[in-house]
Parts: structure tokens; C-alpha cells; sequence
């Protein structure tokens, strides 16, 4: 059975942790944040969690929505982080609920890989990944523009990533470890071994401050931030990637499955991946400075849509629905966003040890790798097998909007609208009229924010 988990008993809280001491304090409720605090409450460790925003409001919202090996790492021959990612993505569709299998047709033309390339890296993507498919060409008849010569099928990972990031924290929540969202890091302070943070509550102003014998950087685009608020500096180049989606009708392109297309402007890879109701076309890879900066620009826009339009022309007389945009942290060397891993680094400055870069697909290992940092710091010797489990006793089919803002803490209209439910996403055309229910149930339960 839930606990109540709303604005109410967050206040309560916040009121009752001031001077407090904890084992661990994670800043940020992305899904680095939430695994790392699922897995703490499994092991009964005295936990906080605290995000600035809503949980999942940062790049955890943003993303392609992709459990998957990332075929283009393979070209770039970072074959091990390809290996790693697909034992990761076959770890969560064999054993958690919230994943699911997507099928991909791979498009052959000009612009795209060649055919030989395309052969070749789905068969090693097939090995790293633990089978043996010998990948089949099937011939364009008629299903794509006469340019398009014919496709490759295999398959990747999907989930619902602001879920999956709440489904960890109420589950985290669930077993006792104390969640907060709306709750900023705005002071870190380090006293020898231990951090005294303080707090600022962004809904009643109020400010707090709790220590913390381990603080675990989990602040996605924001981890800079972090590291030079306690003192430090980073040693090595942290940079920022805006990505952006639009958003169509599921029935605006003739397609079941997700298709990826080469640029014809930059040789990228374009996908259109089909979600719920919608077709999520994306993404976008383009430098920036600002880790709040979430506008969607024309330009970026116009780029998704022209790649689309070679292939699928319809798409230009089609209504664009809605758009988003997520910030990849990225940490490393390179001259283009493409150029630098994806994969994690860790760091470690005095009390604090932070997260840089990563992957949704790769939230378990990460998490397990900081416990396991954790643990040796608290002297504690745990089997970190299967920790933190992926299968959430918060995930189910159906939920009112009074259940979210009673037993997943949504606070304004949007934590539902965009992260629990995603109409903003999902069902944009119902929007509005979804807002006024939102408005209302929270006006029933007495919540104004
Ligand atoms: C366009 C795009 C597409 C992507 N597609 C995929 C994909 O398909 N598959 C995949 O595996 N990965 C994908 N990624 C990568 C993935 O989305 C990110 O690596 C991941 O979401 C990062 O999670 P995080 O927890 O590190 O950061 P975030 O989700 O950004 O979480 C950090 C949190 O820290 C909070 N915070 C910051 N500062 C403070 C503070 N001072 N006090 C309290 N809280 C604070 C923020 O509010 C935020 O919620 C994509 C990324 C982008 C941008």
C-alpha cells in the first residue's frame, strides 16, 4: 500500500529534517538521482533526495525515450559502451515491466549508411547484444518514397522516461527514503568529511539545512554547477547538448513501426519513433552554454521537418502537435556533440562524488556503481546483486488525478500535465480540457501553488 506522498506531507517533512544529519543526500531527481535512491532504500541506508524542480523535470523528459545499445556508437567503434548498453537494455526487457521492445526499419539510400555498413554493424549489434541475427534486406515496394532503396529491421528498447523516473522515486519513497521535489541545493559547505547543505523550499521560500556524510552529484546539465557551488573544480571539459523532438499524429505518416532515415543536410540520423499516440520525431545534437535554456528554436524545427519530408512528404502538409527539448550533460573531448561518449565518468571532491554524462538506458549500472562507491565510504558490505530492482511496485495501468497529487506528490498543474500523465506529449489535442480537470482536482484537494 502507498503512502501518502503529496504536497502536504513533503511540507511536514521539510519542516521536521531541519539540522538533520543523513548517510546520503542526492541532488537531482533525473533518472541518475532516482535509481541511486531506489537502490539506497533497498538496502535500508538512511537517504535524501532533493531536486530543484519536479522530479524528472530536467534532460529525464527530453529524451528519445530509448533503452537501446546506440547502433551509431558501433561506427564510431566504441564497440565495449555499445556491449554495455545492450546488456543493460536485455536486463530491462527481460525484467521490468516498464520497458518494451521496439522495432526499427533502417532506410537505405544515398544518404544513409551503405548497405555493406548497415549489414555488417546490425550483425555485430546482434552479437554485442548476445544472439545471432543475420539481417535481411527487404526491398522498397512502395512503402517509402521511390528514393529509398529498401530497409534493414532490428530492435531496440522504449520506455516512458519521466516514469520511469518517478516510478523509482515513490518506490524509493515507499521504502523510506525521504523525497523532495521543489526543494533547490542553493549552499554546499564542506566540514571535513561532512557537507552541510542548505535547502531553499522554491514553493514557501523557506530555507533549511541538513549535513550529509555522502552527497552524490546526480544534477545532470547542471553537475558543474554543483561541484564549483561546494568549491571545487572540475578537471576536464563538461560540455551541453540541446536535442529537440516534434511531435505528430501517429496516423500523419504511413508507418507501424520506427524508421531511421539518413540526413541528407548532415548525415545524422533522423528517427521517428512511434509512442502511445504520437510519432516522436527527433533528435537534434547542437552545443549550448545554458543548462536551462530549454527553447525550441525554428531553425532545429525546420531541420527535423526537411529530413522527414524527403522521405515522407506528406509530413509538410501534417499538423506539428507539440515539441520538447532536453540538455545532455556530456564530459569529455571533442569537436562536435557526436564526437563525445555518451558513456559516464565519476568524480570524486572531498564528501561529494558526482555523476557526468550518462545514459537512461544505462541508469542501472550507474546506480550500482555509485552504491557500491557509497557503501565502501560508509563501511558497509552489501551484495549490490539486482540493486536497484527494476520492477516498481508504484507502476500500474490507471491512476486519477487525485492519486497523483495524493501518492506521487504532483504539486502544479504541469507535473502531471507533462511528466505523470505526459498529455502534453501523448494527447496534446486534449490539452486544455484536461488542464481544467488537473485545475480542478487540485482545487478539490485544497492544493494551490
Ligand atoms: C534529446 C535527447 C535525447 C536523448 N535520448 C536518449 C535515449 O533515447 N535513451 C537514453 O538512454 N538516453 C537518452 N538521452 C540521454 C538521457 O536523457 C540523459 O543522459 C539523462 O536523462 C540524464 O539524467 P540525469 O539524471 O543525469 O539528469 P537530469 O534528468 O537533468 O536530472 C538532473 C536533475 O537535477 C536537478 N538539479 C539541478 N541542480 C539542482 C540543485 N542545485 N538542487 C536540486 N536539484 C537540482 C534538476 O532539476 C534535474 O531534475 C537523451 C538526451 C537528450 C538531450
Amino acid at each position: 500500500m502507498s503512502k501518502e506522498f503529496s504536497y502536504w506531507t513533503r511540507n511536514n517533512l521539510i519542516d521536521s529534517i531541519d539540522g538533520d544529519i543523513f548517510d546520503v543526500l542526492v541532488i537531482g531527481g533525473g533518472i541518475v538521482g532516482a535509481g541511486i535512491i531506489k537502490g539506497l532504500s533497498e538496502l535500508g541506508i538512511k537517504a535524501m533526495l532533493t531536486d530543484k524542480g519536479d522530479f524528472a523535470s530536467g534532460t529525464s523528459s527530453g529524451s528519445s525515450k530509448l533503452i537501446h545499445g546506440g547502433l551509431r556508437y558501433l561506427q564510431q567503434g566504441r564497440l565495449g559502451y555499445s556491449r554495455t548498453l545492450l546488456k543493460e537494455r536485455n536486463y530491462l526487457l527481460k525484467n521490468s515491466s516498464v520497458v518494451q521492445k521496439i522495432w526499427f526499419n533502417l532506410l537505405v539510400d544515398k544518404y544513409s549508411w551503405k548497405k555493406w555498413e548497415i549489414r555488417t554493424g546490425l550483425f555485430l549489434y546482434s552479437l554485442l547484444g548476445g544472439e545471432i541475427t543475420i539481417p535481411k534486406f527487404y526491398k522498397n515496394k512502395g512503402e517509402y518514397h521511390n528514393s529509398i532503396t529498401g530497409y534493414f529491421k532490428f530492435y531496440d528498447g522504449q520506455t516512458d522516461d519521466s516514469r520511469l523516473v518517478l516510478y523509482n522515486v515513490i518506490d524509493a519513497y515507499n521504502n523510506g527514503a525521504y523525497c523532495f521535489n521543489y526543494l533547490s541545493v542553493i549552499a554546499i559547505t564542506i566540514k571535513g568529511q561532512i557537507a552541510e547543505l542548505t535547502l531553499k523550499d522554491e514553493l514557501r521560500g523557506k530555507v533549511i539545512k541538513v549535513s550529509a556524510k555522502v552527497v552524490i552529484n546526480a544534477a545532470g546539465p547542471w553537475s558543474e554547477r554543483v561541484i564549483k557551488m561546494a568549491g571545487y573544480e572540475l578537471n576536464g571539459k563538461f560540455r551541453l547538448s540541446k536535442g529537440i523532438h516534434i511531435i505528430y499524429d501517429r496516423n500523419a505518416l504511413p508507418i507501424t513501426d520506427g524508421v531511421i532515415l539518413g540526413s541528407h543536410l548532415d548525415n545524422r540520423q533522423v528517427l521517428i519513433i512511434p509512442w502511445k499516440n504520437v510519432l516522436v520525431i527527433g533528435t537534434t545534437d547542437r552545443f549550448v552554454d545554458d543548462p536551462d535554456d530549454t527553447s525550441v528554436k525554428q531553425e532545429d524545427i525546420n531541420y527535423l521537418i526537411e529530413n522527414v519530408a524527403r522521405v515522407f512528404p506528406d509530413i509538410k502538409r501534417a499538423k506539428m502537435l507539440a515539441s520538447y527539448s532536453g540538455i545532455r550533460p556530456l564530459f569529455g573531448e571533442g569537436s562536435s556533440p557526436t564526437k563525445i561518449s555518451r558513456d559516464f565518468s565519476l568524480t570524486e571532491n572531498g564528501p561529494i562524488i558526482s555523476v557526468l554524462g550518462g545514459k537512461i538506458s544505462d541508469y542501472r549500472r550507474v546506480s550500482k556503481r555509485v552504491i557500491g562507491m557509497i557503501c565502501a565510504r560508509l563501511s558497509l558490505k552489501i551484495n549490490l546483486k539486482d540493486v536497484p530492482k527494476v520492477n516498481f511496485a508504484s507502476a500500474m495501468s490507471k491512476r486519477t488525478y487525485e492519486y497523483m497529487i495524493r501518492f506521487e506528490c504532483a504539486i502544479k498543474p504541469e507535473d502531471i500535465l507533462r511528466r505523470r500523465e505526459g498529455t502534453e506529449i501523448y494527447d496534446p489535442e486534449s490539452l486544455e480540457a484536461k488542464r481544467k480537470e488537473v485545475l480542478a482536482a487540485f482545487k478539490k484537494l485544497n492544493v494551490n501553488t
